[in-house]
């Protein structure tokens, strides 16, 4: 039985993982949540989970969550604020953190729970995109397990065991092309929020919906691939445009044998992975049909349409601090986006124009990563003509 603390338990990825939860009750419970606005499905949550400890990280919202869980039995402790989170990442006997929140706002409480010596399945790419350097020295610090939950990382994850220290050369991420694969380059400049959120494959929360239409999704997940799979020159980590999304990834050996992970477009199979690792359970999801799929093609990236990919390699090759800024950045044009206060084509220039301030920090500590994630998300918005008054990112 393992038993699950998993933050950011309202989104997309928290949901998918408490549906296994309750598909599999004898292998997985749940013994802390959080959230962070959405209190009617963090109490119904409540109510079905029966987690021993939540924390709310919106500190306003503490009121509105005792009296959605008032009667509850048993009753969970509850907490709010970050520093509620971090605490909920690290108690009582959990031996999994399940890291489903997103955004730079998942650092901390990761940090939290591998201090606790807790293992890491992580879905919130941008804590390692940001804080690598700090995290990475801390998982072998504290001798724990960091298990990919994101399917291309998950995949590769797949596709390396068995391979022995040394054999892999080369990593190939797929990318299904996001939302305007189709579109002209030309078009790019009219398209509208409602556009952008449609992604054709995955259903995911907003902000890496917007990220997978501006490719920026792929260009954070080359810096994760950088930090999780022993810090791979950004030479050997490629893309490929795949656009039935049915090979997750791949990787290539030293002997030039690929080994790829397949399946459908369906978040499960990677967060069970990640759950279950090392182990393989049974399920009875509909079989991959090769036949049914028909056909598998692939195209490379078009980096003038997509110009995020290759901020993401500057800013991973950059190294220190460069990332952490990108990714801040990024936050930030992308809270904008959504709220309809810049256009999509805005998105890449912010993000180019805050790195281009940035001077790297080669090896920074927390505090560092801290000091430029909230400068970087202070110049994103001076340069999108907006005070910080204007708008909360
Ligand atoms: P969602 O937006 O659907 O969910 C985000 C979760 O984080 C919610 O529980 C939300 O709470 C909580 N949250 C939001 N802001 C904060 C904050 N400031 N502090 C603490 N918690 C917060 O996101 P996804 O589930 O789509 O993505 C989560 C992470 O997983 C991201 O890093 C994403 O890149 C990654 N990922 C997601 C995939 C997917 O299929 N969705 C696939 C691969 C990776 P509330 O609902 O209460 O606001």
């Amino acid at each position: 039985m393992k038993a699950i603390t998993l933050l950011g338990s309202t989104g997309s990825i928290g949901t998918q993982t408490l549906d296994l939860v309750a598909q599999y009750p004898d292998r997985f419970r749940i013994v802390g949540l959080s959230a962070h606005n959405n209190i009617a499905r963090l109490a119904e949550q409540v109510r079905q989970f029966k987690p021993e400890i939540v924390a709310i990280s919106n500190p306003d919202k503490l009121g509105e969550l005792k009296d959605a869980i008032a009667g509850c039995d048993p009753s969970p402790r509850l907490l709010a604020g970050s520093e509620g989170v971090c605490e909920v990442a690290a108690y009582g006997d959990a031996n999994l953190v399940v890291t489903g929140i997103v955004g730079c706002a998942g650092l901390l409480p990761t940090l939290s729970a591998i201090a606790a010596g807790k293992d890491i399945a992580l879905a919130n790419k941008e804590t390692l995109v940001a804080g690598g350097p700090v995290v990475l020295p801390e998982v072998k610090k504290y001798g724990i397990n960091l298990v990919p939950v994101d399917s291309e990382h998950s995949a590769i994850f797949q596709c390396l065991q068995g391979v022995p220290a040394g054999g892999l050369r080369r990593i190939i991420l797929t990318a299904s092309g996001g939302a305007f694969r189709d579109l002209p380059i030309d078009k790019l400049s009219s398209v509208t929020l409602a556009d952008a959120l449609k992604h054709p494959n995955w259903v995911m929360g907003r902000k890496i919906t917007i990220d997978s239409a501006t490719l920026m999704n792929k260009g954070l997940e080359v810096i994760e691939a950088h930090w999780l799979f022993g810090g791979l020159d950004y030479d050997n980590i490629d893309i490929v445009v795949h656009p039935q999304s049915i090979i997750h990834s791949l990787i290539e050996l030293q002997d030039t044998s690929v080994i790829a992970q397949l399946g459908w477009p369906d978040m499960h199979l990677p967060i069970l992975y990640g759950i279950s690792w090392p182990e393989r359970i049974y399920t009875d999801w509909k079989p991959l049909d090769l036949v049914e799929v028909a056909s598998l093609t692939f195209k490379a990236p078009d980096h003038r349409k997509y110009p995020c990919m290759k901020l993401a390699y500057a800013a991973g090759r950059a190294g220190g601090t460069m990332p952490a800024v990108l990714n801040a950045a990024n936050e930030a044009a992308v809270a904008l986006f959504l709220n309809e206060q810049i256009g999509y084509l805005d998105i890449a220039r912010l993000l180019e124009a805050v790195c281009d301030r940035h001077n790297t920090i080669a090896q920074p500590s927390l505090d560092d990563i801290l000091e430029v994630d909230a400068w970087a998300r202070r110049i994103a918005k001076e340069q999108a003509g907006l005070s910080s008054a204007t708008v909360a990112v």
